[in-house]
């Protein structure tokens, strides 16, 4: 037995990891505050939108006959009969052989087939905050319909408008207002605790002692769970022993949280404290994961809460929360998708890799119909400002350990 037959590859511990996680139940929540959540039941259209017919253009309203031949050299003239502002209704039906001045947006009046827009008239527009002119002449002629919005243009009565599952964006939450849907079932945003382990860190405020790091991973990873919509619990750090380890997942248990988070102490040095905690609170699923970076990422339940000790490396991290993570929380969060868009990528000079499934940083450029793929410097997994340059990681499958400049791969865009 190779030393990694032992170890999950990363489909497999992706799959058994996705399993335990379930959309969470659904909240009523108000339209304003319902951008990047995700609906849980279907929307009907109670109404048609628009609700009545209306100009698309400002113009006069106008019966298509009684235009019909109109040109710049032979205008036809007509009287104006009334005007239709926007959020009024004409005070009567358009009268024969008149037109009515509307602006876009007014209902069209009674008796009105087609709106001409006010450029292909004689109105000069000088009767701002005015009363329309006495006598109006056409340049053109029209045809029925022209620059009206028919009822239902954009949403039939009874038609359903969103689906379950949809992920409110700006456009969709126009629907909802449109609509009248000031309240919105929507399901609840996980709270997820993260804590990092390591006798060498320092707060980002304190100047690290002789030895000492600042914690990053708490910032990278409360962002990372941030963008995805989650709220964070922050506990800070444990030191490498197995009772401060303990208490923050009590704390995480004391405070409701849907996924518990850790970084670092979950390798084979003799402080790695993380598994022994986890494993007298709960139990551990795996704890490796044939990948690069990120071998050591452990995934199990502490106190009956899904737990995932990510590795200490600050890229390590944030690659593993990027491929386990990030789905679990959108699973959570009720999105029904939660991969990345994939392209394939050319690349622009050769790679290697020790045969684990590596996720290589790189920056993606448009050349012609085809994406070519540059590494974006050092790989090693506590670089982390080539993860600041890259927009993509590039996966290199298992066993390949050497790619040539020209050979293609998959890569998820992040950005
Ligand atoms: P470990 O998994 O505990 O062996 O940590 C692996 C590496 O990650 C070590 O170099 C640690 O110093 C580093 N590391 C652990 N936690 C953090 C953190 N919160 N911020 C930055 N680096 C860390
Ligand atoms: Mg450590």
């Amino acid at each position: 037995m190779t030393p990694s037959a032992n170890m999950l590859s990363v489909a497999e511990a992706r799959t058994r990891l996705l399993a335990v996680f379930y959309p969470l139940p659904a909240e009523a929540i108000p339209l304003a505050q319902a951008v990047g959540r995700v609906l849980t039941q279907e929307v009907i259209a109670a109404h048609s939108v628009p609700t009545f017919a209306n100009s698309s253009m400002d113009g006069y309203a106008v019966r298509v006959g009684e235009v019909q031949g109109a040109s710049r050299t032979q205008p036809i003239e007509l009287n104006v009969s009334g005007d239709v502002p926007a959020g009024a209704l004409a005070v009567s039906p358009l009268q024969p052989g008149t037109a009515m001045r509307i602006m876009t947006g007014a209902p069209l009046p009674a008796g009105a087939e087609a709106v001409i827009p006010v450029e292909d008239t004689d109105d000069r527009r000088e009767h701002v905050g005015q009363a329309p002119p006495a006598v109006i002449r056409f340049f053109r002629d029209t045809f029925p319909g022209a620059n009206v919005r028919p009822i239902g243009q954009d949403i039939r009565a009874g038609e359903v408008i969103l689906t379950a599952g949809t992920l409110l964006q700006p456009a969709a939450i126009g629907v909802l207002a449109a609509l009248g849907q000031a309240q919105v079932s929507v399901y609840r945003t996980p709270l997820v605790a993260l804590f990092s382990t390591g006798d060498e860190l320092c707060e980002v405020t304190e100047t690290p002692a002789p030895g000492q790091i600042r914690d990053v991973n708490n910032y990278t990873l409360a962002a990372a769970i941030e963008q995805c919509g989650a709220r964070v619990l922050r506990l800070g750090i444990a030191r490498d022993k197995v009772e401060e380890a303990q208490a923050k997942l009590s704390a995480a248990q004391a405070a409701g949280a849907q996924l518990i988070v850790s970084s670092a102490g979950v390798s084979v040095g003799a402080y790695d404290v993380v598994k022994a905690a986890v494993e007298s609170q709960g139990a551990l699923d795996f704890w490796r994961v044939r990948m690069r970076p990120g071998k050591p990422v452990a995934f199990g339940q502490a106190r009956g809460i899904p737990f995932a000790g990510l590795p200490g490396n600050p890229v390590s991290a944030l690659v593993t929360f990027e491929i386990f993570l990030r789905p679990a929380i959108l699973k959570m969060s009720g999105w029904r998708q939660w991969e990345r868009p994939a392209v394939r990528a050319t690349l622009a000079e050769p790679l290697s890799s020790d045969g684990r499934e590596s996720y290589v940083r790189v920056v993606l450029h448009r050349q012609g119909a085809e994406y070519v793929a540059h590494s974006t410097g050092d790989q090693g997994s506590a670089v982390l400002t080539s993860l600041v340059k890259a927009n993509a990681l590039l996966i290199l499958p298992e066993g390949v350990t050497e790619a040539k400049a020209g050979e293609q791969f998959e890569a998820w865009v992040l950005d």
